[in-house]
Parts: structure tokens; C-alpha cells; sequence
């Protein structure tokens, strides 16, 4: 049989209790859902990081964040590159970027043929950086007296709608040589969640100038939401999750309808979830390691379909390279970290044998790392090591309870996994010094409307 085609589709910020099997409302993922229904869907999924640069560096390269010198700043080249590894052995390799941190200038362009930053171009209006303009962009006859004049004050969208990368997809299908490997990256349920069409409305710019100052608030300055709040932007969230839903059903009906695209592998997955303030914070500002962030949506549809499966079992997102590595028929490099996951659908289960994932937290300063296993989580951070806490997931899922002094012995059997991960960080580490350079002001200004910096 011929290679198959890959395309590997990451969302940001989805979270995992938003997709039509795991609600028992409405969906808002009717074109996930009918994926799902066609493919393997795992339900237990975890990522390897707390947020974009943590996150990532375990899905594409399947290695830990605290690898090779850590996970901010550029991707270090000393990491194993599966992407390197399909691009040696014969497929065209393509991506497509959306966000600042999975960028040419991150090292998000290595081992690929083609690398696209869909950069957005926009900048702010004016008014938004002279005294007392923020006041005046959060009140809606600012907005009416602009259109009046033709001014244009919609707050500069950080990244690239699913639409026009899903038509920057297509195009490039259109005259795609067999086998590729495409990876695209999609924003739309990042923060901020206004699509388009909510902004065409004086009322509409009004509010996404107020939100911009809301979340700050609630972030930055202790501040926090009522309940009206806290609704709307759960309503915003969700219209982004069923933009970004009909787009992806947009591309999958491209490919299911032309014959030559049968033999192509179909992954749809999350890099983190999003906090709505479980946690007294609203996004994911990183230093939350519980569910609502780490457990994500994730489906393959195997190449010429195949039966449906559903695995509840325990998976990570550190095994996706490796899994499509097999696939496609391509050797591993040495170093990665994750296991194939094609025994769980090919009738032979107990050949994955990874039982617990991490997920880390990684800064210059700090460090944090969860580990889970289908029944507990133990959370370990730098900063108070001597007070890790323990989650028993099947009696408290919202993870409110630390049961460590009830259960030590499973405490210490998870933190053996903490301290296998800080040897394999420790043995890993640049013997020289890692420099994290400064951004430059136009990505400092995408990441601060992004919620990273304040
Ligand atoms: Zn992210």
C-alpha cells in the first residue's frame, strides 16, 4: 500500500468538556463529531504542557519541555526532529503558522519543506495610545461617531482566522505532491475570542475593548468576573469553538471528497485547555496544571477510514510523532519520549504500556510538573517541593481535595516520574548557558493581545 498523507490540524485553547461527546447538551462540534464517529477518538488525552511553548515541544518532538535547556524562547535544535524525519524520507512537509510562538522565528520551520507565518498585519487604532484613549475605545458612540467619519476602531486581531487559513490550506492541496505532511495551527478559540462578525457592530467593538480590560483585571490585578460576565465570555468561547469547527468541517469535506486524498491520516488535536476561573483565573496563564488545562480533545482519522474506535484509556499527546512515524513507514529518531499508539486499535492494547503522563509548568525560575495516571494526579512544583499535592480524579474530578497524607505510598510511586523527568531535564540540559532573547515590539504587542504579557 502507499504512504499515507498526514495533516495534523492543533487547535489552541480547546478545551476538552467542549466537544460534542463529552456534552450532554447541544454540540457545537457537529463536524468533530462526525469525525469522531469515523476514526479513533480518545477520550482521555493529556498534553505535555500547561501552555503553547510548553505544550509543544512534547507533541511535535516527543520530548519533555524541561528538555534540552527548557521550552522558552526558539525550539532547541539539539531536540530529535520527527518532522526532519518524514522530510528525509520522501514527504512533502508543509506549515502552517498562526500564532508568534510556533513561529520561523521559535524554530517551529525546522525539517519542513514550507513553513507559512500567517501573520495578520493589523495594528491597533490610534486612539488606543494616546491618555484617555482606552476609555474612550470601551464606549459604544466612540465606535458610532468612527464609522461616521470612517475611522477604523476594532482592536488589531492577533492571529489569522480559521477561514483563510483553511482556504490557505486548500490552495495548497490543490497542487500538493503525494505523500505530504501538513501541519496547521488554528487560533480561534485563543483568547480573544471576538470573531469577526461581532466586531462589524459599533455595540460589538465596545465590548471587545471593555473584555481586553476585564481579563486584564482578572489576571493581572485580582480583580474577577460576575456571573453575567463570566456567561458572556463562556458564549464567545463557544461561538469561537463552532467557527473553528465548521472551518475544520470545511477542509475534511475537501479531502473526503476527492479520491486522491483517500490514503490521508487525520489528526485533530488541542495543545491545553482554558480556565474559566476554576482556579481564580481566566485563560491559561500557565500556572495551572489541573484538567480544565491539560486534558484535550484529540481524534485520528486512520488513512481509507477504518472502523471506529473509542479509547478511554489514559493517552498523551508525547505519542502522536511517534504514532505517525509508524505510519507512515518513516524510521524514529533516537530520543523521543512517547510510544506508538497503534496497538490501541489494532487488538493489541497491553503493547502500549505507558500508564502515567507529565505535564510540565517551565520557567527560568520555576518549575512544575503533574503527573496523572487514570486515577490520581500528583502536582510537584520547584517552589514548594516539599508540599506537593495529590488528586484522586474518580472521587473529586474538580481536584479540590489533596488526599497525599491518606495515600503516600501512591504519592511517592508518581514522584519517581517527577524525578525521571528532572534527570532527563538535568542530563539534557546546553552545557552552555540557554539565551532567551528579547522579542522584538511587533511580537511583544501580539503576545500582549494574546493575554501573555501584561
Ligand atoms: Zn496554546
Amino acid at each position: 500500500m502507499s504512504r499515507p498523507n498526514v495533516l495534523l490540524v492543533t487547535i489552541d485553547t480547546l478545551r476538552w468538556d467542549k466537544l460534542g461527546w463529552h456534552r450532554a447538551n447541544e454540540s457545537i462540534t457537529p463536524n468533530l463529531d462526525r469525525m469522531a464517529e469515523g476514526g479513533v477518538l480518545f477520550t482521555q488525552a493529556i498534553t505535555g504542557g500547561s501552555w503553547t511553548q510548553a505544550a509543544f515541544p512534547p507533541m511535535l518532538t516527543s520530548t519533555y519541555a524541561s528538555m534540552f535547556g527548557g521550552c522558552l524562547g526558539p525550539l532547541s535544535p539539539s531536540r530529535p526532529s520527527p518532522i526532519e524525519a518524514l522530510s528525509a524520507n520522501g514527504f512533502h512537509t508543509t506549515g502552517f503558522s498562526t500564532t508568534p510562538l510556533l513561529s520561523k522565528a521559535y524554530g517551529y520551520d525546522r525539517g519542513f519543506h514550507k513553513f507559512y507565518d500567517l501573520e495578520t498585519g493589523d495594528r491597533d487604532p490610534v486612539i488606543r495610545r494616546i491618555k484617555g484613549g482606552q476609555t474612550l475605545l470601551r464606549k459604544t458612540i466612540t465606535h458610532t461617531f468612527s464609522d461616521w467619519i470612517g475611522f477604523d476602531t476594532r482592536p488589531a486581531r492577533p492571529y489569522q482566522p480559521a477561514d483563510h487559513v483553511v482556504d490557505r490550506i486548500s490552495g495548497w492541496l490543490d497542487d500538493a505532491e503525494c505523500p505530504f505532511f501538513v501541519w496547521a495551527h488554528f487560533m480561534d478559540t485563543h483568547w480573544p475570542y471576538h470573531l469577526d462578525a461581532s466586531l462589524k457592530s459599533s455595540v460589538g467593538r465596545a465590548w471587545a475593548w471593555q473584555d481586553l480590560a476585564a481579563m486584564h483585571r482578572v489576571n493581572w490585578g485580582g480583580g474577577s468576573l460576575d456571573d453575567a460576565q463570566r456567561q458572556r465570555f463562556v458564549e464567545l468561547y463557544e461561538e469561537s469553538v463552532r467557527f473553528v469547527d465548521a472551518q475544520i468541517g470545511r477542509l475534511l469535506r475537501k479531502l473526503e471528497t476527492d479520491p486522491a486524498w483517500a490514503n490521508t491520516m487525520v489528526i485533530v488535536v488541542s495543545d491545553h485547555g482554558e480556565e474559566f476561573l476554576e482556579r481564580e483565573h481566566w485563560g491559561h496563564v500557565e500556572i495551572n496544571l489541573h484538567d480544565e488545562i491539560i486534558r484535550v480533545p484529540m481524534v485520528i482519522r486512520l488513512p481509507r477510514g477504518s472502523v471506529p474506535v473509542r479509547v478511554d484509556r489514559q493517552v498523551r499527546t508525547l505519542d502522536l510523532m511517534p504514532t505517525i512515524l509508524e505510519i507512515c513507514g518513516c524510521p524514529r529518531p533516537d530520543g523521543l519520549q512517547g510510544e506508538s499508539l497503534t496497538p490501541l486499535w489494532s487488538g493489541n492494547p497491553d503493547l502500549y504500556t505507558a500508564d502515567t503522563s507529565v505535564s510540565e509548568r517551565w520557567r527560568l525560575d520555576s518549575h512544575m510538573i503533574a503527573v496523572r495516571s487514570e486515577r490520581y494526579k500528583y502536582i510537584w512544583d520547584s517552589k514548594k517541593s516539599g508540599q506537593p499535592t495529590l488528586y484522586d480524579l474518580i472521587s473529586d474530578p474538580e481536584e479540590l481535595v489533596d488526599v497525599k497524607r491518606d495515600c503516600p505510598a501512591i504519592a511517592d510511586e508518581l514522584h519517581m516520574q517527577v524525578e525521571h523527568v528532572l534527570n532527563l531535564a538535568d542530563v539534557t540540559t546546553p552545557q552552555v548557558e540557554v539565551q532567551h532573547e528579547e522579542v522584538d515590539p511587533a511580537t511583544e504587542a501580539r503576545l500582549r493581545d494574546l493575554g501573555y504579557i501584561e
